[in-house]
């Protein structure tokens, strides 16, 4: 997962600030001598490192870090701070033009993610009650007119195409168009990449730029390429005036470099970050976020958020009541899996825990989504009967059900062990609780 190199290595930084009463100008020193090569080694920009740096020190080694209680703290909230600066400080939204439709101009080089990422953009757009229309301007690579075509249908966004004999400037003009007469308030243009930064891209996409005036023109990057998208930033902006920077493949393992110099460099802010190759896999860049996630603070606010979209909120509630009241069955259980998935891969849900960066890197942890699929194949084998009353699971059905669901009776045993320790858990929990909250306190 991104960043997992720079968020051990901060973490020991201030692991050991935390724990002093007072902090000496060496020991602020020393601990920026180790913030700097953490994010070099992130592959961050020198410069930036360099600035960043400077603007921490600055800060860390004044008065307010002396007077309190808690000096290692405020210098980790300072770093906090100033890394939710160079990404941008505030989240920096799509624009919206006021005489719709509002044209987005899609750039990058080839294997960057544009075309995934023009669906995905169409999508979110749709699920905000947006009517986007999709143009097919990439004419070159075979495939791509097809790979929009297929996103399209399966979001059920139309694509504007006039094959690949027509020059996207055209394409572009007459598809831009078609999305005013038919009223689409969006229109997503996606286009050409190349290999490298060549001129000919270039001046094809500056006379894409001319023809239709985009209100946003989005590069798109790969994150996993470090410096180098950094770099291509640096050429595009200097050519093309870009709105705004959406960083790829963040679900790789990409040291961070990108999201951490991009927006220092070009000036441009980044605000999308693609995390998957899913149609739903984008997330709304928010520095402040980003930055908690880098430094092991986890992003609650991004995993409530998923929690709002996709879980059943009533679903949720009879769940709990069913908790509450030790009612709980193999069904909900399932239930209660189902809904979690919902939510992402598990890997990434735990990134957006406080602390959770700990336990995956101790020794013998792993995610195994496999055993997540063995324990629903083992509940499905069951019996309606057998799911509500789990009592009645003699041996012959705990052997019925391994070979069911291709496992063996020792992991159904677990499996009926774990459910049965955790309804325990659950009774004493709401015996506790009550059924209106704590017993005896709090009215
Ligand atoms: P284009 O040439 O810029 O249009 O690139 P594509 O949209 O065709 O994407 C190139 C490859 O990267 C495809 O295999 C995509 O599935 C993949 N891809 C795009 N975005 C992401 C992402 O956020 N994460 C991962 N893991 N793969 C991605």
């Amino acid at each position: 997962m991104a960043f997992e190199g720079l968020t051990t290595r901060l973490q020991n930084v201030f692991g050991k600030l935390r724990g002093k009463g007072k902090l000496s100008e060496d020991d602020v020193n020393e601990a920026m001598r180790e913030v700097r090569l953490a994010l070099l080694e992130a592959d961050v920009n020198f410069k930036v490192v360099k600035d960043f740096i400077a603007k921490v020190k600055e800060k860390a080694v004044g008065a307010e870090v002396q007077k309190s209680f808690t000096p290692g703290m405020v210098v980790v909230d300072i770093v906090h701070k100033e890394l939710i600066e160079l990404m941008g400080g505030t989240q920096a939204k799509l624009a919206k033009s006021n005489k719709p439709p509002t044209v987005i101009l899609m750039a990058g080089l080839q294997g960057a993610g544009k075309t995934t990422l023009t669906g995905k953009l169409a999508k979110l757009l749709q699920s905000q009650g947006h009517k986007p229309l999709l143009i097919a301007g990439d004419i070159y690579r075979p495939a791509a007119i097809k790979q929009l075509e297929v996103l399209g249908g399966q979001i059920d966004v139309p694509v504007f195409s006039l094959g690949d004999k027509v020059s996207p400037v055209d394409i572009a003009g007459q598809g831009v168009q078609l999305a005013k007469e038919q009223g689409h308030d969006y229109v997503l243009i996606d286009t050409a990449g190349r290999l490298q930064i060549d001129e000919a891209l270039m001046e094809e996409i500056k006379q894409i730029h001319a023809a239709v005036k985009p209100d946003e023109v989005l590069l798109v990057v790969d994150a996993m390429t470090g410096q180098e998208a950094v770099n291509v930033a640096k050429s595009f902006h200097e050519q093309l005036e870009l709105t705004g920077v959406v960083l790829t493949k963040l679900d790789g393992d990409t040291r961070g470099g990108a999201a951490l110099s991009v927006k220092a460099v070009t000036g441009c802010p980044i605000k999308f970050a693609s995390t998957g190759e899913k149609i739903d896999q984008l997330e709304a860049f928010h520095p402040d976020r980003m930055a908690s996630r880098i430094l092991g603070m986890g992003d609650m606010l991004s995993l409530i958020e998923k929690a709002q979209t996709n879980i059943d909120a009533e679903k949720a509630k009879d769940l709990e009541r069913k908790m509450r009241n030790a009612e709980f069955t193999f069904d909900d259980f399932l239930e209660q899996m189902e809904q979690v998935r919902k939510l992402g891969p598990l890997d990434q849900l735990l990134d957006m825990m406080p602390g959770m960066n700990k336990l995956k890197a101790a020794p013998g942890f792993k995610i195994d989504e496999k055993q997540i699929s063995r324990t629903e194949a083992i509940v499905k084998s069951m019996t309606k009967a057998e799911k509500a009353k789990p009592d009645i699971i003699n041996f012959s059905r705990r052997k019925r059900i391994a070979a069911g669901s291709g496992t063996n009776v020792a992991d159904v045993n677990k499996l009926i062990r774990q459910f049965e320790d955790m309804k325990k858990m659950m009774k004493q929990f709401s015996g506790m609780m009550g059924p209106k909250g704590p017993k005896g306190g709090m009215k």
